[in-house]
């Protein structure tokens, strides 16, 4: 076992309870945090972005304090395989992505990633991410642009009665149509 992995086998066995199973995605991720740690050196107040829903969160949030509840972790529905992490004061940090031209060398890899083999064995998968470690992941410096957080005013929605942020305008992101995502079944009951 190379010395990487072994300083990283806590957040393997950690990963894998917290997550349900050592995926590809959650190994591949941990192997990302740590290369982007390194990196960035230590930083007292790092957030992170990740770019997919999938795996990365998870990742992040075992080996970093940054938390979707905590909302130091910010999570893209982009489906890239890319994290983000970043000094919450001077907004610069480093973007560690999957390099697709580097997992060519590995085919289970390769084909779970690109979708093209369904039954894709997941140990083989996750074999080759081991093997790999950092060698399939590329970086960059960015300097990130996310607006301040800020909590703003809010309001009852006119047709539900419940808070939203006032920013929404009077109705609510389900009354209003933009996003829905419920149907209530039983509203004589909860409403007695
Ligand atoms: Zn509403």
């Amino acid at each position: 076992m190379s010395s990487r992995k072994q300083y990283l086998k806590n957040y393997f066995i950690e990963g894998a309870k917290f997550h349900g199973n050592l995926s590809p995605g959650l190994a591949i991720g941990i192997f990302m945090v740590d290369l982007a740690e390194d990196i960035l050196g230590s930083h007292g107040l790092v957030d992170a972005v990740v770019e997919t829903q999938l795996c990365l969160p998870d990742a992040v949030q075992i080996m970093t304090p940054c938390s979707y509840g905590n909302g130091w972790l910010k999570v893209k529905d982009w489906g890239k395989f890319a994290i983000t992490l970043y000094d919450k004061e001077r907004l610069d940090g480093v973007r560690v992505y999957l390099d697709v031209e580097k997992i060519k060398n590995y085919p289970h890899l390769y084909h779970w990633y690109m979708r093209g083999k369904k039954d894709a064995e997941t140990h083989e998968v996750v074999s080759e991410v081991m093997e790999a470690e950092r060698a399939i992941l590329s970086w960059e410096k960015v300097k990130v642009k996310l607006p301040p957080k800020e909590k703003g005013p809010v309001s009852i929605c006119i047709s539900c009665g419940e808070t939203h942020p006032a920013s929404n305008g009077e109705l609510c992101p389900r009354c209003s149509g933009k996003d829905d995502y419920y149907q209530v079944i039983n509203e004589e009951i909860t409403k007695s």
